[in-house]
């Protein structure tokens, strides 16, 4: 049932499960969780809709690169889910196969924990079951890049799609205005007895559970855990640890634009890098879209262009080269996007500031910053799809200087993509949470999101950390004894195969 906190202060004296946070993973945890006379509670800070005052407690500055992190997030009923554009594209085994190359451990747990709930996490998103992951093209050269493999969710919007299961499972409270505001760990337990929630009127009260999962975004998760004063005190977070570290994005660089040759199509194009690139580049994963723009930016267009171009050519004798030019009867620029695997790095990082916000929680700062290693990613993935246009005939690309300068500022935009500030490793020396999600040091506390990401790869982070949530059901359905039914994910409970 959905109650709002502001008028229903009707919390239970104890739940089995406290899930924190409404977004795409606390309701599938939420949902997967729920029967067999359990008590779940999934505290949600905002309402139904968009509000001012919920939304302002995601306010927070950043240094270096800018990560719009208080525009880009929703903080209601449904998350981020609620404006997100639904594609989807799958982690891949040499994801989890191979290390980074910088000095941290990649995944340690093995792809086929995470490939498993692949069909179960497409039909969430309502992707259809077994039909793949497709190509919109053909591919570019296939040793370097190959098309690029995704599905368009509709975009499913958690808080609607699943109003009714929320409403309606048994043992299921939902609270909405419903705010986390701190996390009391006791260093004689080892556990999280309770966790604080408030209304916006200040109105506080203590929930208690045996299990609590953190699952409100990758920002957020890490700030949870860096609020709590008894997680500092209890040792379990410190100012030099790993919670808020290896902030990750996927980078949207403006890597420069491009002209096809005739006879090649007006539709987008998207590429992705072989393994034997990223191998032989020492370099991260990356997608290049490749769409073509209506309005003429730089060249193509007019007789004026095109006449110096023919006469520059011919000065330099190198007219086959770029005949197509003259002869582009659809002109219009293209433009090159992209969405690249950035490392992990600890510098990168949500901190605490001294400032608190209206619910006297921390405020944070996100430093959002670029390594060398990050550099030859984009170098080398510019360079070679620059190659790979000509030569295969495809078109010619016009690269931003800053791409292969790696000297000069890159121009780079975020995708809105957190990851990484409570990385999964096999031990506290790398990362925040085990192989199970659970935060090293604390019995009872799990991490549900992106958050967990110990490497981003170039996949869409929304369908692999439901991949992780349901396997996190799974491991707490486990632990808590035999369930009667499990969520579908499309409106039904099935039966546990017996
Ligand atoms: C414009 C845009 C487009 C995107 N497009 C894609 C895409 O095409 N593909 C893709 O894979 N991903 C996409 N994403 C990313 C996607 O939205 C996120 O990966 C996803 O929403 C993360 O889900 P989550 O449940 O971990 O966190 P969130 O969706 O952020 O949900 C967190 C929830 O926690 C709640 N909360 C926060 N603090 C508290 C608190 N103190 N107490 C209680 N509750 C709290 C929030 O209100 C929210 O409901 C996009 C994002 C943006 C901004």
């Amino acid at each position: 049932m959905i109650k709002d906190y502001r008028t229903q202060k009707e919390l239970r004296d104890h739940y089995d499960v406290c899930i924190i946070g409404g977004g795409p993973a606390g309701i599938t945890l939420a949902l997967r969780l729920a029967g067999n006379g359990r008590h779940i509670v999934l505290v949600e800070g905002g309402g139904h809709e968009y509000s001012p005052v919920s939304q302002e407690l995601y306010q927070c500055p950043s240094t270096g690169l800018d990560v719009y992190a208080a525009e880009t997030r929703l903080r209601f009923l449904g998350g981020t889910s609620n404006h997100w554009a639904g594609r989807c594209r799958p982690f891949e085994r040499s994801d989890f196969a191979v290390a980074p190359p910088i000095h941290l451990p990649g995944w340690p747990i093995a792809f086929s924990e995470i490939e498993r709930n692949l069909e179960a996490a497409m039909d969430i998103v309502d992707l259809p079951p077994h039909s793949g992951f497709k190509a919109i093209n053909a591919n570019l050269d296939g040793d370097d890049f190959v098309a690029d493999r995704f599905l368009l969710s509709p975009p499913t919007r958690f808080a609607q799609k699943y109003a009714k299961e929320l409403n309606e499972t048994e043992g299921l409270d939902v609270f909405i205005n419903c705010n986390c505001v701190d996390l009391e760990f006791d260093s004689k337990t080892g556990r999280i007895e309770t966790i604080v929630v408030s209304d916006y009127e200040m109105h506080r009260e203590k929930v208690r559970a045996k299990q609590f999962i953190l699952a409100t975004g990758a920002i957020e998760n890490a700030r949870q855990l860096l609020n709590s004063e008894s997680l500092a005190t209890g040792g379990i977070v410190s100012k030099d640890g790993f919670v808020g570290r290896c902030f990750m994005e996927h980078l949207n660089v403006d890597m420069g634009t491009f002209i096809l040759k005739d006879g090649q199509g007006t539709d987008a194009r998207q590429y992705f890098t072989t393994d034997a690139f990223v191998t032989e580049h020492e370099s991260g994963k990356g997608n290049v879209t490749a769409s073509l723009v209506s309005e003429v930016k730089a060249y193509g267009r007019t007789a004026a262009i095109k006449d110096f171009f023919e006469n520059l050519i011919c000065d330099i004798g190198a007219e086959h080269k770029i005949e197509f030019i003259t002869r582009f009867d659809c002109p219009g620029d293209g433009v090159l996007g992209t969405l690249i695997e950035q490392f992990p790095n600890p510098n990168s990082r949500i901190s605490m500031l001294d400032e608190r916000d209206a619910l006297g929680m921390k405020k944070i700062n996100v430093h959002w910053e670029l390594t060398p290693a990050d550099r030859n990613t984009v170098k080398s993935i510019g360079l070679e799809v620059a190659k790979c246009f000509a030569d295969t005939g495809l078109g010619f690309v016009k690269l931003e200087e800053c791409v292969y300068d790696v000297e000069l500022p890159l121009k780079v935009n975020p995708h809105a993509h957190h990851m990484g500030t409570t990385r999964m490793a096999a031990s506290p020396e790398f990362g925040v949470v085990d192989e199970n999600c659970k935060v090293f040091g604390v019995e009872n506390l799990y991490v549900a999101g992106s958050s967990v990401f110990a490497t981003g790869g170039a996949c869409n982070p929304t369908m692999p950390l439901l991949q992780l949530a349901l396997r996190l059901a799974d491991h707490l359905n486990q632990e808590m004894g035999p369930s009667i039914g499990r969520y579908s994910g499309t409106g039904e409970f099935v039966d546990f195969p017996s």
